[in-house]
C-alpha cells in the first residue's frame, strides 16, 4: 500500500546517502500514481502532490531522523485537510427541519433516508416523517414504507398524485400539524443526469427551502461520481455529500475528488445495506483508507507481466465485457502463486488481501478459495451469476466450507470484478480521466 511504498522508497534513499529534492519529487510521483489508482481525479492529485512537496520542504523532511515516517504523516494530514479536516455537522435548524435527498437512481437515497431517520430519532430524539417523493415507480414508495415500518417512522405518501413538489409541500404542512420535527424528503433519481430530473429536484428545493440538501453518491462509481457531483451542485447548490457503499473494498478516492471539485463537505457515509450502517464522515479515517487501499491496478500490471500476451489480451477483453469469471479468477490465483512473495502481493488484492491479512501467508493461503471454486460446476464457474442460494449450499457442503465462506467469496469476486472493470476503463482510456475535469 501507499504508506509502505513511501517508507520503502525513503529507506532506499537513505541508503544512498543524502536525500535530495529530486528524490522527494520522485517519491511524490509515486504518491500521485497511487492517488490516481485510488480514483482520485487527475488535477486533484497533481495539486495535492504540489502542496505536499511544499510542506515537506518547509518541514525540512530532508534532514529529519525518520524522513519516511514524517513524509507519510504529511501526506496523511494533507489528505485529511483536503477532505475537510473536521467532521462536518448536519444543519438541524428549522421546525420542522427539512432534509432533501438528491442523487442518481441506485445511489442509495431511499436507504439513506431511512438510515438518517433512524439515527436522528435515536441520537437527537427527533420525531421524523419520511416523504415518498419518488412518484414514478410504485416499488419506490413501497420500499420507503418497508423501511419506515422497520424503524417505526411514518411515511407520507399521496396516492395518485404525481407532483412531487406538491407532495413535499403538503408533507411539511402535515408535519407541522402533527408535530413531526424532522421531514426527510426522498426523491426520484435517473440512471444518468437528465434535464427533467434536474428541473424537478430544483423545483422541490425552491418550494420547500430545505435546511439541508444532501447529494447522495455511490462511491463505487469512481470518476463518474465527480462529474455527477459537479452537475448536481451547479443546479442545486447542495449543502453536503453522502458517500454510500463504502463497505467492502471500495476505493476512497471519490471522497477526495468530490470534496476538492465541488468544495462541499462530506457529511455521512453509508457502509452497508442495513439501516444502522451509517457513519459521520471522518476525514482522518478516510485518509487512512486511501493510504492503505488495495492497489488493484498495479496488481493487474504485475499479473500481466507474467501472462503471455494472448492471455493478457483475452483477460482485458473479458474484464471490459464483464465476462471475467471464476475460471479466470482461478487462473489468476495460479499466476499469483507463481509470482511468489505472496506477502507483498496480498495487500494489493481487494477482498483477498483483507481476508488473509492476519494469516501466515504461504501457498496454502488460497486453499479455501480454491476448494470453493473447484466445487463449482463448469457452468457456475463460467457464469457466476447463476449461483443461487441452493447452489451456494451445495458448494459449501461439497467443498467443506461454511455457507458464509462461500457467500464471502462470491461477494469479493463481484467487487473484484467491478474494480477491475473500472481500473481497465481508466487504463485503456486515459482521456476519460482528463475529461472528468
Ligand atoms: P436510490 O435509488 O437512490 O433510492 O437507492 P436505494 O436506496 O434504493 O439503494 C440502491 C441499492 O443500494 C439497494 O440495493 C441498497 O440496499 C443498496 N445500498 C444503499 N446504500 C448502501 C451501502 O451503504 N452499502 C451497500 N453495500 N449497499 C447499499
Ligand atoms: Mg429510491
Amino acid at each position: 500500500n501507499l504508506s509502505e511504498r513511501l517508507e520503502r522508497s525513503f529507506k532506499l534513499l537513505k541508503g544512498q546517502g543524502k536525500i535530495t529534492e529530486i528524490n522527494v519529487a520522485e517519491t511524490l510521483k509515486d504518491v500521485r500514481r497511487a492517488l490516481l489508482d485510488a480514483d482520485v481525479n487527475y488535477k486533484v492529485a497533481k495539486q495535492f502532490t504540489d502542496t505536499v512537496k511544499a510542506k515537506a520542504l518547509g518541514q525540512n523532511v530532508l534532514n529529519a531522523i525518520q524522513p519516511g515516517q514524517l513524509m507519510v504523516k504529511i501526506v496523511h494530514d494533507e489528505l485529511a485537510t483536503l477532505m475537510g479536516g473536521d467532521t462536518a455537522q448536519v444543519n438541524l435548524s428549522g421546525n420542522p427541519t427539512v432534509i432533501l435527498m438528491s442523487g442518481l437512481q441506485g445511489s442509495g437515497k431511499t436507504t439513506m433516508s431511512g438510515k438518517l431517520a433512524k439515527k436522528l430519532k435515536s441520537e437527537k430524539s427527533r420525531r421524523p416523517l419520511l416523504v415518498a417523493g419518488d412518484v414514478y415507480r410504485p416499488a419506490a414508495i413501497e420500499q420507503l414504507k418497508v423501511l419506515g415500518q422497520q424503524i417505526d417512522v411514518p411515511v407520507y405518501t399521496e396516492e395518485g398524485n404525481k407532483n412531487p413538489v406538491e407532495i413535499a409541500e403538503n408533507a411539511i404542512r402535515y408535519a407541522k400539524t402533527n408535530h413531526y420535527d424532522l421531514v426527510i424528503v426522498d426523491t426520484a433519481g435517473r440512471l444518468a443526469v437528465d434535464e427533467q430530473m434536474m428541473q424537478e429536484i430544483a423545483a422541490i428545493k425552491k418550494a420547500v427551502k430545505p435546511n439541508e440538501t444532501l447529494f447522495v453518491v455511490d462511491s463505487m462509481t469512481g470518476q463518474d461520481a465527480v462529474n455527477t457531483a459537479r452537475e448536481f451542485n451547479e443546479r442545486l447548490d447542495f449543502d453536503g455529500v453522502v458517500l454510500t457503499k463504502l463497505d467492502g473494498d471500495t476505493r476512497g478516492g471519490a471522497a477526495l475528488s468530490i470534496r476538492t471539485v465541488v468544495d462541499k463537505p462530506i457529511k455521512f457515509v453509508g457502509t452497508g445495506e442495513k439501516l444502522d450502517a451509517l457513519d459521520y464522515f471522518h476525514p482522518a479515517r478516510m485518509a487512512d483508507r486511501i493510504l492503505g487501499m488495495g492497489d488493484i491496478v498495479s496488481l493487474v500490471e504485475k499479473a500481466q507481466q507474467q501472462f503471455d500476451e494472448k492471455q493478457a489480451r483475452e483477460l482485458q477483453r473479458k474484464i471490459a465485457k464483464n465476462q471475467f469469471n471464476f475460471n479466470d479468477f482461478l487462473a489468476q490465483i495460479e499466476q499469483i502463486k507463481k509470482m511468489g512473495n505472496l506477502k507483498d502481493l496480498a495487500s494489493m488484492i481487494p477482498g483477498v488481501g483483507k481476508a488473509i491479512k492476519d494469516v501466515d501467508i504461504d501457498d496454502n493461503a488460497f486453499k479455501g478459495i480454491e476448494s470453493i471454486i473447484k466445487s463449482m460446476t463448469a457452468a457456475e464457474r463460467a457464469n457466476p451469476d447463476i449461483i443461487n442460494a441452493s447452489r451456494r449450499q451445495r458448494i459449501a457442503k461439497g467443498s467443506g466450507n461454511s455457507l458464509q465462506d462461500v457467500n464471502r467469496l462470491l461477494k469479493q469476486f463481484e467487487e473484484t470484478r467491478k474494480l477491475m472493470r473500472q481500473a481497465n476503463a481508466i487504463k485503456s482510456n486515459p482521456m476519460k480521466m482528463m475529461n472528468a475535469m
